[in-house]
């Protein structure tokens, strides 16, 4: 057998045993039930295992199938997704549940390439489902992946390039193949997330050191290369928490971000400019940091009397039933009753 083929061999075998003896004991791994492995999997997504258990858990005890799921209400999952930012996720998992339930008697696809077709899942998701559910033999390959197989074999190449991914792509298949994918997928999930982590990686635990070119050559800190970031922009705000007559309180739906569309806030200063506003004072600001951008808000309260469509005015008790975006909640938790 070729030093390749035994290498590979190798890493299937100690990746798959070290996963049995060191895997966190997780809710979605008590089973291998589609539903839940795609809900935590869309969870999980660009946000840390600790921060979405307690949202599943409510997720899971709320809508235990695709069917509640699909005929639950979008401001009530809008709702339950608050806090969790990236808020698509939340409107596609209902859209996929509501075409599921339409479409297929609410049981979820049981292949890759059908997996696929379902709102907001991409290649990484539907192959981690198929995998992890069905054995099937399609890689899942996402950003702790791609760091992982770049310090096995040292890639020279930047990671987000074509080469680069191409080699990934390679490498993953021909583990796949010889792997039992179930485990093989959550197995390089959780070496990624657990010891082949972005900063300082737990090399000495690692059941991969003796395959682990970077180890070898103790140029872990090298891998995977990336391109240098590009700065993000900083978007800035005067926001207003308007109370009128009745002791009601102004929010909005109008989002500049798609992303958060479905969410109220409080209205800024340009949808407001036809406005009268009394006793305006400045109470604060806040600095938001999300992926992409960064807002800096500044907060005013005032009173104002004045109907347009585009304001709801609510109060307290719906202010706090409807979704809204965490960063204007947060102000107004921390803020207190508004004179
Ligand atoms: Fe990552 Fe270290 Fe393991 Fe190599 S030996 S895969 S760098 S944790």
């Amino acid at each position: 057998m070729s030093w390749y083929n035994v290498r590979m061999e190798k890493i299937v075998i100690q990746l798959e045993e070290w996963y049995l003896k060191n895997k966190r004991d997780l809710p979605f791994r008590k089973n291998r039930d589609p539903y839940s492995v795609w809900v935590s999997e869309i969870m999980a997504q660009q946000t840390r295992i600790e921060t979405m258990l307690p949202y599943f858990e409510r997720w899971m005890a709320k809508w235990p199938t695709i069917t509640d799921l699909a005929v639950a209400d979008i401001q009530e999952v809008l709702k339950m997704w608050e806090g969790l930012g990236y808020y698509n996720r939340a409107r596609n998992l209902h859209k996929a549940a509501i075409y599921l339930y339409e479409n297929n008697e609410g049981v979820f696809y049981d292949s890759y390439e059908k997996i696929l077709t379902l709102p907001g899942i991409g290649p990484y998701t539907a192959a981690a489902i198929a995998s992890i559910v069905y054995d099937e033999k399609v890689p899942a390959i996402d950003g702790n992946v791609c760091r992982v197989v770049a310090r096995l074999d040292a890639l020279a190449e930047e990671i987000s390039s074509s080469t680069a991914q191409r080699h990934i792509e390679t490498r993953m298949k021909s583990w796949i193949i010889e792997s039992t994918p179930h485990l093989f997928t959550q197995a390089m999930m959780e070496l990624g997330a657990l010891v082949c982590t972005p900063q300082s990686p737990d090399c000495a635990h690692c059941p991969l050191q003796d395959t682990c070119v970077a180890f070898r050559e103790r140029t872990m800190a090298d891998y995977p290369i990336k391109k240098t970031k590009a700065p993000v922009p900083i978007e800035s705000y005067d926001c207003f928490i308007l109370k009128n007559s009745e002791g009601k309180i102004a929010l909005t739906q109008q989002n500049d971000d798609n992303l958060m569309n479905g969410y109220y806030r409080f209205p800024i200063k340009n949808q407001l400019e036809r406005t009268m506003i009394s006793d305006i004072r400045k109470i604060g600001a806040q600095k938001h940091v999300f992926s992409h951008k960064v807002w800096m808000t500044e907060y005013y309260i005032g009173k104002a009397d004045f109907q347009d469509d585009s304001i709801l005015w609510v109060n307290e008790s719906e202010l706090n039933e409807l979704p809204m975006i965490s960063a204007h909640r947060k102000f107004y938790q921390k803020l207190g009753p508004i004179q």
